[in-house]
């Protein structure tokens, strides 16, 4: 072999490599994005794209397979794991595998657009066959992805520093979570799993601005790309990422932050009943009888609630706070950021009595309430004899009396789970002048901003 053939199987190699999406490095260009939810394979799927469509392999964008003139197709699931497609008289045009192999495209290598339903797409189209389910999936330039993420993601009325600080996490979100569904065989899904990705129509002039002027731009930490973590507003102090999750990471770690102070949902309220909080941890399968009381046990440095103390007629469990947050509801108690106040109970307890004055009842408060004797002397206690009880007989009247509470009110702050940037502490700081690596940094601890191309 001359070392010239040797030279160029090395470079076909790299390439194959560089080019293939679930090894991918930071200088690939295209990822696989799972979009909508999955289809039955029976399923009829419409495509419109008005240069009609070609056909690629996936790792060869450059040769064409075929071309098809029409401007609608249907793709449908076929025998041996292929697809079909079709021609709107349901003739068949030609079979695809149904792997992502072959990517369908509008033939303009920079402009490409498709329409797969009633949303357009940047780049190609192709289809994921597993079991009965067909996953539509658009082969993308990551470049191209962002632009449908950015505007998702964060309000495109945002101050320009701050939607390129979105760019720039975003775009290292991406990096650093490119294996996240490498088992179902691509690579980003287009829901807050991953991060949303809204596709072509929600593209915006601002997001797509912040997306250029930062092109290539990550956020690295001792040379390696981080999992940049944001939410929507830290409440004024964002969280260590070990308390959330499991994995303690070292650019992942609390900061004040005042710039989340005056924003919305920095402070918010939620009130749930007795009956339905019980409802809902019992069918999380926390089942602790009839609920008496929820305590916070134990809070961050941040102060958000780590983990609560259920109380309920059968015992009690200990449950985390992103637990409780998950089980009511992520964006009803909006973080883990919050006190409990308790309502009703005692207060609400009353007993009604006739004297001798008056036909009517008179209503008196439990809590303040002695029974007296005739020469008016406090006659009763638990040893008594002759006990009053409150009317559905659990309780004895007098200081030790307590009952259980009839709602919750949690008294917050922020909204989401508070590790990273905060995007409205991001407007904030764009607002009063700061620049994107401003955000960045003051967001993620000991970092640098690094190019892919450099
Ligand atoms: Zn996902």
């Amino acid at each position: 072999m001359t070392k010239k053939i040797c030279f160029l199987i090395i470079i076909m190699f790299v390439c194959v490599l560089s080019t293939t999406a679930f090894g991918m490095s930071l200088d690939t260009n295209y990822i696989d994005v799972k979009v909508g939810v999955s289809r039955n394979i029976s399923d009829t799927i419409t495509l419109n794209s008005d240069n009609g469509f070609y056909l690629y392999e996936e790792f060869d964008l450059g040769r064409e397979i075929i071309k098809i003139s029409e401007k609608t197709i249907y793709v449908t699931g076929y025998k041996n794991n292929e697809l079909e497609i079709m021609d709107v008289n349901y003739n068949t045009i030609t079979t695809i595998p149904g792997d992502g192999s072959v990517v369908i495209g509008n033939g303009d290598y920079n402009d490409s657009i498709i329409q797969v339903e009633k949303n357009k797409y940047r780049d190609y189209i192709t289809f994921i066959i597993k079991g009965n389910n067909i996953s539509v999936i658009n082969h993308i330039e990551l470049e191209h992805y962002l632009y449908g993420v950015v505007p998702k993601e964060m309000s495109a009325s945002f101050p320009l520093e701050s939607l390129k600080a979105q760019a720039i996490v975003a775009r290292s979100f991406a990096y650093s979570n490119i294996k996240a569904h490498v088992n179902e065989g691509y690579n980003l899904c287009d829901t807050t799993h991953c991060q949303v990705y809204g596709a072509y129509d929600n593209e915006h002039k601002t997001t797509n601005q912040a997306v250029d002027e930062t092109y290539g731009q990550y956020v690295s930490y001792n040379g390696n790309v981080i999992s940049a973590n944001y939410h929507s507003n830290s409440g004024g102090f964002t969280e260590d990422s070990s308390n959330v999750w499991t994995n303690s990471l070292p650019y992942l770690v609390a900061v004040e932050d005042p710039f989340s102070n005056n924003a919305p949902n920095s402070n918010w309220t939620f009130s749930v009943s007795i009956a339905e909080l019980q409802s809902k941890l019992s069918s999380s399968g926390i089942d602790v009888g009839q609920l008496l009381n929820i305590e916070i046990l134990e809070t961050s440095d941040s102060n958000r609630v780590l983990s609560l103390k259920v109380i309920g007629s059968k015992g009690e469990k200990i449950i985390n706070g992103t637990n409780l947050r998950n089980i009511l509801g992520p964006s009803t108690l909006k973080s883990t950021l919050f006190t409990i106040n308790k309502e009703g109970g005692n207060e609400d307890k009353k007993v009604y009595v006739i004297d001798g004055n008056s036909m009517y009842p008179r209503e008196i408060n439990l809590k303040s309430t002695y029974i007296v004797d005739g020469k008016n002397e406090i006659g009763v206690n638990r040893s008594s004899v002759s006990r009053a009880l409150s009317i559905d007989r659990t309780s004895t009247i007098g200081s030790t009396y307590t009952s259980t509470p009839s709602s919750f009110v949690f008294n917050g702050r922020g909204y989401g789970h508070g590790v990273g940037m905060s995007q409205y502490g991001a407007r904030e700081m764009a607002n009063q002048g700061y620049n994107y690596y401003d955000i960045i940094t003051h967001y993620y601890n000991g970092v640098e901003i690094l190019n892919i191309g450099k």
